[in-house]
């Protein structure tokens, strides 16, 4: 076919000269990312960060692409250029599960992005399945099965999931980009370079230590300064409250519900079909929620309004023994007359920036291997000092949501305020506007 080009804000040009590539990205399950924010409630704080999943997976696909033309010029004896396709395919389709909001459905309704990734893949009555089946019958099991790392050459499971991969650097790269923050920055060009196949994986040669060294540093300061920024886990909670509470009404209100909001039906019922899946989008949820502003039930209308206008839940992060502090706190939101169901929420975030092999830990991580100069392997942390100090490490925290009309003073909240934040100073809570929100 003749070569397609797709314009970049972070890769420039990405080409596709591949008619299974060009035809998965018309598929209209494909189309339908177009319709996903990459970064979900997190455009609540970084305005800038309106990216769809659409772009993410296509960056995804051309750095694979870029992978692998390198592995097939400067490594044809380790590398197989019959695995070529299914790299690229599998990079492009990695996340066509994810929904609209994922992380606060799937806690919600039980929901599994990756579950419905394969889904798309395998299941006969999907645009995307029939492209597959053009290149081979067996072609969507494949491909399902380096998503779920079950497939045998882990040279291409690694270069799609692993904790460097092709997936990890284009989102840093564009999340970054979209949310005008520098963090996710890192030399790409560099790891390109260094980047190689083994013969059961993927490794990169110990003189680009120190663009992987920061690499894993821009994943880390990604994870504190912008993926778990407590505004956005604030619109999140507050997201999953509102859903909550609609889930709570439809057993009385189904006509309502019907009426206004259909495709959250069977998510109510526990009756998703991969239809009902993939008719929600962005935008969907959002005319939702514009249409529940005018519920009769008040606890619906005002969280669909604190939503659509970003009136933010403030937080306080807390010790993991503090439950009964936490109680207080809840009693007091209640005592003016917020149900602390919906108006309060508990959140919390860790990630392990990265870890050494532990064949013991239920998800074992594969590490980082450097190649030295005598073709030895070595891990990446026994040779970066920085990396050393992260490795195994938690980050994150927990964070207590409540009403901002809990601090704010006068009118009706005059005395809760009084006591809400003499409650908060006097048990050396972190003072909110020191913790962000
Ligand atoms: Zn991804």
């Amino acid at each position: 076919m003749n070569e397609k080009v797709f314009r970049d804000p972070v890769h420039n040009y990405i080409p596709v000269d591949n008619p299974i590539i060009y035809n998965l990205i018309n598929t209209k399950e494909f189309q339908r990312l177009r319709r996903i924010k990459q970064l979900g409630s997190s455009s609540f704080t970084f305005h800038g960060a309106e990216h769809s999943r659409f772009s993410h997976c296509l960056g995804v696909y051309h750095l694979a692409r870029r992978v692998i033309g390198i592995f097939e010029k400067k490594y044809p004896d380790i590398w197989n250029p019959e695995e070529s396709l299914l790299t690229m395919v599998t990079a492009l389709l990695h996340d066509i599960g994810h929904g609209a909001y994922s992380h606060t459905f799937e806690s919600l309704f039980g929901t599994d992005h990756e579950e419905f990734t394969q889904k798309i893949i395998t299941d006969p009555e999907t645009e995307v399945n029939a492209v597959l089946k053009r290149v081979s019958p067996d072609f969507p099991h494949q491909v399902a099965s380096v998503i779920n790392h079950s497939y045998p050459n882990k040279q291409v499971v690694q270069l799609i999931s692993s904790q460097i991969d092709v997936d990890r650097m284009d989102y840093l790269l564009r999340d970054s980009y979209f949310s005008g923050v520098k963090y996710g920055e890192f030399d790409l060009s560099r790891i390109l370079r260094v980047i190689r196949p083994l013969e059961n994986g993927i490794a990169f040669s110990s003189d680009g230590m120190h663009a992987v060294e920061d690499y894993v540093l821009s994943r880390y300061q990604m994870y504190m300064q912008v993926y778990f920024h407590p505004a956005s886990r604030a619109m999140e909670v507050l997201l999953k409250n509102l859903l909550k509470r609609a889930q709570e009404l439809y057993l009385d209100h189904k006509d309502f519900f019907r009426q206004s909001s259909p495709h959250l039906v069977p998510f109510f019922e526990n009756q998703i079909s991969l239809d009902d899946y993939l008719s929600l989008d962005d935008g969907v949820m959002n005319t939702y929620f514009q249409t529940w502003m005018t519920s009769s039930d008040k606890i619906l209308a005002d969280l669909a309004k604190r939503y659509t206008n970003r009136k933010v839940f403030k937080s306080i992060s807390f010790e993991e023994d503090d439950s009964e502090k936490l109680a207080v706190l809840r009693d007091l939101v209640k005592s003016v007359g917020f149900e602390p169901d919906y108006y309060t929420a508990v959140h919390n975030n860790f990630d392990l920036p990265y870890d050494v092999y532990k064949p013991d830990s239920q998800q074992s991580r594969t590490q980082i291997e450097m190649i030295q100069e005598d073709g030895t392997l070595i891990e990446l942390s026994q040779l970066s000092d920085l990396v050393r100090t992260l490795s195994g490490t938690i980050h994150g925290d927990r964070r207590f949501y409540f009403p901002r009309e809990m601090l704010t003073s006068g009118g009706l909240f005059a005395d809760s305020k009084t006591n809400f934040q003499s409650y908060i100073s006097n048990k050396r809570f972190k003072d909110p506007k020191e913790a962000g929100q």
